[in-house]
């Protein structure tokens, strides 16, 4: 059921199919600078005569629970397909658990619009609706960035974004600028995971859409507008955790994009499972 571990999984034409997603590394620390903070901080805590052994000291990121709510802020449509081919980008230990965001706080995002096509917004909208319908994950737009993207992109840049993780990264791009488009690749994605309480979650992502490859398609009329929402769709379902599937009639596959430009039975049952992860609280 999981999918390739591998940065690059077939990454075909995009006439042929959208980008190859990538992944990050989880972001920590190295275990010498840990070691030496926990060492540091008994000897600090004992002779101060205060706890200074806080959980969040040992943290790479921002302080826990970020607009984390004790229940899911929406859920998967009811009667929504629970069986069809769906795969994911990373699993648990388990190797079955597919690693989600978790679905108790609003997914942020930005946009680098450096390059967006005409309707280049509306297209994100339509996306962003579809995979939000059906995992019931909440996207909160947070406007424009000058971030350009990078595939070793920091999971937490409190000075640009403040003291949280930081938001989702949308860019549009060129293959010059992003080699990962190089080729007749559309688009990119992936999203960034780190560890809390023996659960993988992801915290942050980056989705990279090749700008005058959509400009081409929104140019050529209805059809060419449902292929580039397949491919945006595609796209952020990478981001929330979908893998690619063999099958020609489902949009995760790779290489259906000109027939395949919804969320068919086994997408739909697989943004259900990703969209149903458990909480992140002290995250
Ligand atoms: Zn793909």
């Amino acid at each position: 059921m999981s999918e390739g571990t591998s940065p690059g999984v077939d990454e075909p034409v995009w006439l042929s199919g959208p980008a190859a997603p990538h992944r990050w590394r989880t972001p920590r620390r190295s275990r010498l600078p840990v070691s030496l903070l926990v060492v540091l901080a008994v000897v600090l805590g004992s002779w101060l005569g205060v706890r200074l052994l806080a959980p969040e000291l040992l943290h790479p990121g921002p302080p826990a629970g970020y607009e984390e709510q004790p229940l899911p802020l929406g859920e998967p449509p009811l009667g929504h397909p629970t069986d069809g081919p769906y795969s994911f980008m990373q699993t648990q230990a388990d190797g079955v658990t597919p690693v989600a965001y978790s679905p108790c706080r609003p997914i942020h995002y930005v946009v680098r619009p450096d390059g967006e096509p005409a309707g280049g917004d509306g297209l994100l909208a339509t996306a962003l609706a579809r995979i939000s319908q059906a995992s019931g994950l909440q996207f909160v737009a947070d406007g424009t960035t000058e971030e350009p993207p990078n595939k070793d992109r920091a999971p937490y840049q409190p000075q640009r974004y403040g003291n949280r993780w930081a938001p989702v990264l949308i860019a549009w791009s060129t293959p010059a600028e992003t080699p990962e488009l190089s080729g007749d690749v559309a688009g990119n994605a992936g999203s960034a995971s780190v560890v809390s309480g023996g659960t993988s979650f992801y915290v942050t992502g980056e989705v990279v859409l090749r700008g005058p490859t959509i400009a081409q398609l929104l140019a050529d009329g209805p059809n060419g507008q449902a292929v580039a929402e397949g491919i945006v769709t595609h796209e952020l379902a990478h981001l929330v955790g979908l893998g690619h599937v063999s099958d020609p009639g489902e949009l995760m596959n790779p290489t259906a994009q000109l027939t395949q430009t919804y969320l068919a039975h086994g997408d739909l049952a697989g943004l259900a499972r990703v969209g149903s992860g458990p909480c992140a609280p002290r995250l």
